[in-house]
């Protein structure tokens, strides 16, 4: 039984559908053997594959032609993530770095980014944000004001020059592009940040070592180096003020694209263990023929059915400013970080609990489920963890202080 939610329209259908091909075709046949492709050839084929669709660069919605569905969002991160959470996080991820550039309509990023296609295959972007210091203090924007970033942009003439580091970020290492999270002058606090755009053979520009992670290999990781890197004042995204605004909404998007990547691993497990459970006798009848085990998966299917209806519901208040407030008001950081809470809290159980059912084959490789556990773990780690959101979360009913 998997049908689609009530408020998906024909062309959400058909955009789903389509994704579902394309990951039962080109991932899903090689998905095991994806953490062990350290080189990226299998990993490169199949992203070569997503660029030759399109998926890849960015562009300003035209105002004269009718905004997308609500779920978009939600519908490419929930089928990507059923594939492969790497995959569909170097995806999101260029899709995430563009948006200041995009929100800001600054076409002369945009067309830069763009115009990379024709070198870089496949063409991608990085978010730069997470520093060696802390992670959760340059995310923590409602308290701390971008007073902890260190990475430093400074004005010299035409141009502006980076110092500092990032960690962690998604695609370091090789993307095209860099959104790079900056301060001009700590004692600004959020005027003073600026998201400025650092292509990737700037001078100045290096790199550390790919981490080595529990899972998501198909994803890279690194240090990223700032050494009096120049780029030219119009690539900031915008301009005091309005890239701090442009920052919290990546927190706020980020967190909500997290929470429909969590449910594409739960229903990823879930679609495993039904289909293994059905299959494997245990005393003398199939494992979900068991009343223990039936009660176990009900709970999976619960869990997964309201968080993915939790994520379509804050994917339609995003639509409406109006009557929820931007991108980045409290209300919707803190519904955003309830979905990423709530469908991280419910992917690592249903991904744990799929693995009890199906005995130790739930740890071997060749039965699936024990990467979509692994790579959940880390769905909810990022972008602050559990904790900050929760801090987040609270937010949105009282001004809640942490410092
Ligand atoms: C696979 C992967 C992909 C990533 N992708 C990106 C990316 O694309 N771009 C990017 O910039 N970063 C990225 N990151 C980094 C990630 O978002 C950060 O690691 C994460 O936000 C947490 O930062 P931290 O690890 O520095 O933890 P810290 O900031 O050291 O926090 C550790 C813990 O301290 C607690 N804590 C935090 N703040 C408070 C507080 N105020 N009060 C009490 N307790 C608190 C929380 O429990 C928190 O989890 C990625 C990381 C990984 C592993």
């Amino acid at each position: 039984m998997e049908h689609f939610p009530p408020v998906y329209s024909d062309e959400d259908k058909m955009l789903a559908q389509a994704i579902r091909r394309f990951v039962d075709q080109e991932i899903m046949p090689v998905r095991d053997k994806i953490d062990d492709d350290v080189d990226h050839v299998l990993i490169n084929s199949i992203l070569n594959k997503m660029s030759a669709l399109g998926v890849f660069g960015a562009r300003v919605q035209d105002e004269n032609v009718p905004p997308p569905s609500p779920y978009v969002g939600h519908i490419v991160a929930e089928e990507m993530t059923r594939g492969d959470a790497g995959i569909g996080l170097v995806l999101g991820i260029s899709q995430w770095a563009m948006y200041a550039a995009i929100r800001a309509k600054n076409q002369e990023v945009i067309d830069l980014y763009n115009s990379m296609a024709e070198k870089k295959k496949p063409n991608l972007a990085c978010y730069a944000m997470t520093e060696p210091a802390s992670g959760c203090d340059v995310e923590n924007l409602p308290e701390l004001h971008g007073r902890t970033i260190k990475t430093r942009a400074v004005q010299d003439g035409d141009y502006w020059v980076i110092n500092g580091a990032k960690r962690f970020p998604s695609n370091a290492g090789i993307s095209s592009i860099y959104c790079v999270v900056c301060q001009t002058d700590p004692e600004k606090g959020e005027e003073g940040i600026a998201q400025i755009y650092v292509p990737y053979d700037a001078k100045g520009l290096s790199f550390g070592k790919f981490e080595n992670k529990a899972g998501m290999q198909s994803d890279r990781n690194c240090d990223i180096y700032f050494d009096d890197v120049r780029v030219p004042l119009s690539y900031r995204a915008d301009g005091p003020g309005k890239d701090a605004e442009y920052l919290k909404d990546n927190v706020t998007e980020g967190r909500l694209g997290s929470a429909s990547a969590a449910v594409g691993c739960a229903r990823g497990a879930f679609g495993e263990v039904l289909r293994y459970t059905g299959e494997r006798v245990v005393a003398g009848k199939p494992i979900r023929e068991h009343s223990i085990a039936a009660g176990i998966l009900a709970d999976m299917a619960m869990g997964i059915e309201s968080a993915r209806a939790f994520c379509l519901q804050v994917s339609l208040m995003q639509t409406r400013p109006e009557e929820y407030g931007s991108a980045h008001s409290d209300t919707m950081l803190s519904y955003t970080s309830m979905a990423k809470n709530y469908a991280c809290q419910v992917a690592v159980s249903v991904t744990n609990k799929a693995m009890e059912l199906m005995g130790s084959y739930g740890y071997i490789r060749d039965y699936q489920v024990e990467k979509y556990w692994r790579d959940v773990k880390e769905i909810q780690l990022w972008l602050g963890g559990v904790q900050l959101a929760q801090f987040d979360i609270m937010r949105g009913y009282y001004p809640f202080k942490v410092t």
